[in-house]
């Protein structure tokens, strides 16, 4: 199918692109890798007045650690993601997601702040944003607002951000401590969406115990959910069996799966509690095993 006419822009400013979502609001749409919105557009689910490319906008790219948070520019592609291998021992959770979305040509256009803006419940950013508590930058003409990866998903394809709005940059607090993570998903075939995945991050004291921890649910709910607590039953504890075991079933029960053609709800749960414990496991060793 063909899209519906609109009028396409690219400007080489973000206050441009700022000024014409103010003008336009509801009737715009920014694109940036075009991995969702283009399917959207020809298959007319979408139907913006003008498309507004944040393609040639400087200062939207880049992995960079500066004040205690990586910094992850919103037009930043999965692919850098992947390669930025700097980020191992300290947010291992997003080097083994992003090589588990779609397969490479996915992945050397689409963007993670692309995913995140869509909001599909099963989108693999919107679970480790959540596990690693992350926040987002996002400007409007009207200034900046930073928004906690909580909270920001409020349902399938809907998110707090305004019709006016832009994401430039999603910030990840990396503290004190060692820390482990770990990302597993269960697709179909290679390159699928997940059928079930799950995002793990934890963070160990000085004294062995678990100071915090985060996990997050893709595609068991109408949107990424935190297994708020599964957390809780962690944090304070010295590792064992048995306390990975009960977050695991705390986090299998916080998923709110439907039936479809990839499984029951009831086998969705059990995967999601299933890969909490393996992924915990995992999270704690490479923590462990890591240097302060
Ligand atoms: C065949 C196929 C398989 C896929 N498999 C997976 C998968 O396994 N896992 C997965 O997570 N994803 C998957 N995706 C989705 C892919 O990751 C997309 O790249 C991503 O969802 C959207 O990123 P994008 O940069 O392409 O955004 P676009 O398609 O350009 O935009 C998506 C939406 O976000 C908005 N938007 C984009 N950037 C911004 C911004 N900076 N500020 C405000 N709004 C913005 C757009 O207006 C639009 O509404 C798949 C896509 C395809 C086509």
């Amino acid at each position: 199918m063909f899209p519906a006419a609109f009028d396409y822009i690219a400007p080489g400013a973000l206050d441009e692109v700022l000024s014409l979502l103010s003008q336009h609001g509801d009737d715009a749409k920014v694109l940036a890798g075009g991995q969702s919105l283009i399917p959207l557009l020809k298959l007319r689910f979408a139907s913006p007045v003008i498309v507004i490319d944040i393609g040639r906008v400087d200062g939207l790219e880049g992995i960079r650690q500066e004040n205690g948070h990586v910094r992850i520019g919103a037009r930043t592609r999965h692919r850098d993601v992947e390669s930025a291998t700097d980020l191992r021992g300290t947010l291992d959770v997003l080097l083994d997601a992003a090589p588990l979305i779609s397969d490479p040509l996915i992945r050397n256009m689409g963007t993670v702040g692309g995913s995140i803006c869509h909001a599909d419940p099963a989108g693999d950013w919107g679970a480790v944003m959540l596990a690693v508590g992350a926040e987002f930058v996002v400007r409007s003409s009207g200034g900046e607002r930073v928004l906690p990866a909580v909270g920001f998903f409020e349902g399938p394809f809907t998110t707090g951000l305004h019709a006016d709005e832009v994401m430039t940059e999603i910030r990840i607090p990396v503290g004190a401590g060692r820390s482990g993570g770990t990302y597993l998903k269960l697709e179909r075939k290679v390159g699928d969406f997940a059928s079930v995945a799950t995002a793990v991050h934890v963070v160990l004291g000085g004294d062995g115990r678990i100071s915090s921890a985060g996990i997050g649910l893709c595609a068991v709910g109408a949107q990424s959910i935190k297994a708020t607590a599964a957390e809780a039953a962690l944090v304070g504890q010295t590792p064992s069996d048995a306390v990975i075991a009960e977050a695991a079933r705390l986090a299998g029960a916080a998923a709110e799966p439907k039936a479809d053609i990839r499984g029951s709800a009831e086998y969705k749960r059990d995967v999601a509690r299933v890969f909490v414990q393996r992924g915990l496991h995992t999270a704690i060793n490479r923590a462990q095993g890591a240097t302060a």
